[in-house]
């Protein structure tokens, strides 16, 4: 129990990191009230199915909410959505409503999420073309989908290869364009997994065109074409830009609150501003687990850090210090990372990425594990979950080994 009792936390954004964190301040004991705003216009909601099966039709609305609706009153947390917070007044401990009401606070979390990066393309005001990072944005995509229909992907990164896998799906025609040399490049650094994509989309007919320079968007009103400076021209009914993310700072940097590649966050979440603490997309944060500031887009990380400030503001402080996650799915294909690429010195590789749809790659520092590339094979997953950070103390062949069963291998991996 803290000794906050009654006092009221507002948190502003309701997704991943703000409606656990609004659940977790309370299994922590936080009794005052909680309020949770968000700007969009539904109840929280998973985020990724959004370009798998909510796209695709797979998945409705009610199956996608994060928790039923009437699981904040039970809990005694008031939801407020299709509300903005415009301003923050930190000497007054105040935040000013789009709807021109205030609402009072004595703690603040920033749970705000991040905006799509909107890129210069002539034409890409036109009817028929999305970015895509909202329930409302799928919604409009879904009225442009349809049979035997094109649609041009602008981007090569996860969003726009698992919509152009949710495309395909529902018997659209798909270009993907990719300005650089390699799809994925941000984001994977093996190029045996970069090939192992490109294979399985061309597999399941999507053309895929990297140094694509994208020039503009023709049509009279609507999307008509794509075409890109060398003159390649791509007939296009739908159009989706894909070209990353920006953090959503701007509320915290007018309030004074310290801003750089998003909201600045210690191991415990706490802001600059020692009532306001930060957490998920928005937020330049530290894992213990790393030896420096980070900014992730993920759900693992939007959830582990919402915990990391419930336990902060309820007084029971442990800093965020975990290996980090996530997936991404397209087609038959589950792909599951764990861990970061940076510093490895050495890959093994378990199964053929030139053949099939299941392998791994393990990724090591010298001969400490320290990120997995998972393709259909829980069991990598979760070796990887439980022994990144651990030196491998055997020989590492043998982690590519498919006749050596990943568990044998567990007993010998130690916590270094
Ligand atoms: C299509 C798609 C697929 C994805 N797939 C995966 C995946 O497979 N695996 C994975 O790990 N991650 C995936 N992600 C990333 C993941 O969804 C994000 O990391 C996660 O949503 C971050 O949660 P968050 O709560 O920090 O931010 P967000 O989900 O961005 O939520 C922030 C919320 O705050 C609201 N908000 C912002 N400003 C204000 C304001 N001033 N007032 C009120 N409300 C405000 C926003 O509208 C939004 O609702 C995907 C993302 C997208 C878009």
């Amino acid at each position: 129990m803290n000794d906050e009792s009654g006092k009221k936390l507002v948190i502003i954004g309701a997704s991943h990191a703000g409606s656990q964190l609004a659940f977790s301040a309370r299994q922590l004991g936080w009794t005052g009230p909680i309020e949770l705003i968000g700007d969009e216009d539904v109840a929280p909601y998973h985020r990724p199915p959004l370009s798998k099966d909510y796209l695709t039709g797979g998945k409705a609305l009610e199956n996608i909410l994060l928790k039923p609706v009437a699981s904040y009153a039970k809990s005694d947390i008031t939801l407020r959505i299709g509300l903005q917070v415009n301003q923050i007044d930190r000497s007054a401990k105040r935040c000013t409503l789009s709807n021109g009401k205030t609402v009072g606070y004595d703690k603040l979390a920033l749970a705000v999420g991040a905006k799509v990066r909107k890129v210069p393309i002539k034409g890409s005001d036109k009817a028929g073309v999305f970015y895509l990072r909202t329930i409302a944005d799928i919604d409009g995509i879904r009225d442009h989908t349809g049979e035997g229909q094109s649609a041009v992907i602008i981007g090569g990164g996860y969003i726009g290869l698992e919509t152009a896998a949710s495309l395909r799906k529902l018997g659209m025609r798909v270009t993907v364009l990719e300005m650089m040399p390699k799809i994925l490049q941000r984001v994977i650094v093996a190029q045996p997994m970069t090939d192992f994509f490109m294979r399985v989309h061309q597999e399941e007919g999507v053309a895929i065109v990297t140094n694509a320079q994208v020039e503009e968007i023709g049509g009279d009103k609507r999307a008509e074409t794509v075409v890109c400076a060398n003159g390649q021209t791509f007939a296009a009914d739908l159009v989706i830009i894909g070209a990353g993310i920006l953090p959503n700072t701007e509320l915290a940097e007018e309030a004074g609150i310290k801003v750089d590649n998003g909201i600045v966050v210690d191991e415990f979440c706490r802001t600059n501003d020692a009532d306001i603490v930060a957490v998920g997309d928005c937020t330049f944060n530290r894992n213990l687990f790393y030896p420096k500031p980070m900014r992730m887009e993920s759900v693992q990380n939007a959830v582990d850090q919402a915990k990391t400030a419930a336990a902060t503001l309820c007084e029971q402080a442990k800093p965020y210090n975990c290996v980090v996650w996530f997936w991404s799915d397209q087609y038959d294909v589950k792909l599951q990372i764990v861990g970061l690429y940076e510093g490895f010195t050495s890959m093994v590789i378990r199964g053929n990425p030139a053949q099939g749809r299941k392998f791994s790659i393990f990724y090591l520092r010298n001969k400490t594990l320290i990120a997995v590339d998972a393709i259909n094979s829980p069991d990598a997953f979760v070796f990887g979950r439980k022994h990144v950070g651990a030196p491998m103390n055997f020989e590492l062949e043998r982690l590519g080994d498919e006749s050596t069963p990943l568990k044998e291998l567990t007993a010998q991996a130690k916590v270094g």
